[in-house]
């Protein structure tokens, strides 16, 4: 079958790769723990789950405005005030279906052939294909272990060039759990004030933040930079509503414009239903978000220190998110029986195959020297996943 072109610049998730091979070997009827999993694992708040229902019973089941409900974009843009100090006018937002459709049609509007997109690395494992599926070229620049996996004013500038469009900021950030200072991204900013690029700032972890931390976006820090910045965020983290398929932008109204006309000809409106249960979320009680923070800080505190106690594994203690991005290349060059452990693609099906824990590969994230463990489960089941790991690594020679 002949298939466009443009089919081969992208691979799929690896991440949905992994979560599905895991799938597959339980069905099988083996018993494994998944640390693949890049979703909470709480249930969606009853009062938001309410509000959809009341939104099925009052039939508000047609199709809605194709960039979201004015109820909900007034809700976002309240959020985007009282959280980020931002301002924006409903035609400076736009509603899609989950911050990947977000970010997706942003690349879309953004980018084409000949244009280089700055992407820290590790990164999360979209950016990279939503850049080279316009045909732009993603930049990685590299972060190191012991700046925190923050991009520095240095690797930043040495990176640009005049084709740079765009740099795509994370924070929290998928998989490394890292998360900047106000004073880093004013540092940031001086340097891409000095260019004319634009920012994406994917802030989706903003709430899952730990240790007191204050969250930061980079239009707040620099409001000079404020016209150059796109603001993603959406729901699925921080309320436990990833199958809702909730996310939004905010940014310049030429872009907001550009986004809607490309959902016009695409998926058209977010599913009404999620919009009202979205609106609940963003406008309800915010105390469901502490108490999931809460939890997955204990979970980070008692992974870290675990994993740091295996002899050949380090791990950096995160921010915030619920992924650990532990330090295996040590191991690397050891063997258990005729199993060679030579990178992370082989770590990783070691420990699927002989521990029965499903974790992600750090090549897929851009760095083969780590694996990426989401503690979006149980604490019960993150001792066993651990302990079997634990037993795994011992057996390596
Ligand atoms: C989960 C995730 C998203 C996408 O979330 P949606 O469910 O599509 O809203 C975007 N960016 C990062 C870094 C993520 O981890």
């Amino acid at each position: 079958m002949k298939l466009a072109s443009r089919v081969s610049l992208i691979k799929p998730s690896p991440t949905l790769v992994i979560t599905a091979k895991a799938a597959a070997l339980r069905a099988e009827g083996r018993d494994i723990v998944d640390f693949g999993a890049g979703e909470p694992d709480f249930y969606t708040p009853e009062h938001i789950k309410a509000a959809a229902i009341q939104a099925v019973e009052s039939n508000f089941t047609r199709y809605t405005a194709v960039g979201g409900i004015d109820e909900l974009k007034d809700a976002i843009i309240r959020k985007l005030q009282k959280d980020n100090h931002l301002s924006y006018r409903r035609s400076e937002i736009v509603v899609s279906c989950g911050a990947k459709h977000t970010l997706f049609n942003l690349a879309q509007v953004l980018f084409e052939e000949g244009d280089e997109v700055v992407i820290p690395g590790p990164y999360w494992v979209s950016y990279p294909d939503l850049v080279l599926y316009t045909g732009a070229q993603p930049v990685i620049v590299n972060t190191r272990e012991q700046d925190g996996f923050k991009l520095t004013p240095e690797g930043l500038e040495r990176a640009i060039t005049e084709r740079t469009r765009a740099l795509i900021i994370n924070s929290p950030s998928n998989p490394t759990g890292s998360a900047y200072t106000r004073e880093e991204l004013a540092a940031l900013a001086e340097v891409v004030l000095r260019h004319s690029m634009m920012i994406i700032s994917d802030d989706i972890y903003e709430k899952i933040l730990f240790d007191g931390l204050d969250f930061w976006n980079i239009a707040a820090v620099a409001p000079a930079l404020k016209d150059r910045t796109i603001v993603v965020n959406g729901v699925s983290k921080a309320y436990a509503m990833t199958g809702w398929r909730i996310g939004y932008a905010a940014g310049p109204e030429a872009v907001i414009a550009a986004m809607g006309k490309i959902q016009s000809q695409s998926t058209s409106n977010p599913a009404s239903i999620s919009q009202k249960a979205a609106v609940e979320a963003l406008t309800g009680d915010q105390q469901v978000i502490s108490e999931m923070v809460k939890e997955f800080q204990r979970r980070r505190d008692y992974i870290v220190s675990v994993l740091n106690s295996f002899n050949g594994v380090s791990c950096l203690k995160p921010q915030g998110a619920f992924y650990v991005f532990p330090n295996v290349s040590t191991l690397y060059g050891l063997s258990c029986g005729d199993r060679k452990i030579n990178d992370s693609g082989a770590m990783a099906e070691y420990l699927l195959e002989e521990a029965e824990v499903a974790v992600v590969p750090g090549a897929a994230f851009g760095d083969d020297r780590y694996i990426r463990i989401s503690y979006a489960t149980s604490m019960e089941l993150i001792e066993k996943g651990l302990e079997r790991i634990g037993n795994a690594l011992m057996r390596l020679k």
